[in-house]
């Protein structure tokens, strides 16, 4: 966030930001990886008992970095490092969480303002804002629309299977394609996309009735 705050979260740009984010770093197989991004990019993630290890805390609960998130990002020696909380049980929910936290980072909510980095410093509302704007980026990072809607999945069960998500997240997706699936937004940069993802598209489908004419219409464009 800069000094100018947003009053309500930018949706849109928080969604395609996540898509621009998959093509510049050329990732191209699903489900993606959070953590895997997070290492390249040098982020981390590492779990909180091993950085309280790491950097010396001693007789304080590893959790209390967290305050009581999931995961936090801290300003290590001038680089992000996202810290998580490694007893969360669900794989799903630690990958959602680290892709969150991932968000935080490309949307620039820290870039202006090193107190940022801690709660602390951001009112009720603009805390609520930008937690908002990094679940868009997650949700859209980790299943793409343009990419949910050209693999034909409605269904929550398909695209839990698919795209490895909680099944609220994958029941949020399945009412995002009802509500918004038809808007332009829905597809804005969808082709640079599906080229990235092509051959694991074609891959998906192979395994289902599609012939290779009809696949190559659908990637085409
Ligand atoms: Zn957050």
């Amino acid at each position: 966030m800069t000094q100018m705050s947003p009053t309500k979260p930018r949706k849109k740009a928080a969604i395609l930001c996540a898509r621009q984010f998959l093509i510049e770093n050329s990732i191209q197989i699903l489900p993606i990886d959070p953590f895997i991004i997070a290492r390249k990019k040098g982020w981390g993630p590492v779990n909180c008992v091993s950085f309280a290890k790491q950097e010396g805390f001693k007789g304080k609960d590893p959790l209390s970095l967290l305050c009581g998130e999931d995961a936090d990002i801290l300003s290590v020696n001038g680089s992000y490092k996202i810290i998580y909380n490694p007893f969360i049980k669900s794989r799903e929910r630690k990958r959602f969480t680290i892709a969150h936290e991932i968000g935080h980072i490309v949307l620039g909510h820290f870039r202006n303002d090193k107190l940022r980095l801690s709660r602390g410093a951001l009112s009720d509302e603009e805390y609520d804002i930008i937690e908002k704007e990094a679940d868009f980026f997650a949700c859209e990072m980790l299943m793409p629309l343009p990419i949910v809607k050209t693999m034909g999945l409605q269904k929550a069960e398909e695209i839990q299977e698919v795209f490895r998500v909680s099944k609220q997240a994958a029941l949020n997706r399945e009412r995002d394609l009802e509500w918004w699936g038809h808007f332009k937004i829905a597809d804005e940069l969808g082709p640079e996309l599906l080229r990235r993802f092509g051959s694991y598209i074609k891959q998906f489908f192979s395994r289902t009735s599609q012939t290779e004419k009809e696949l190559n219409e659908l990637l085409r464009e």
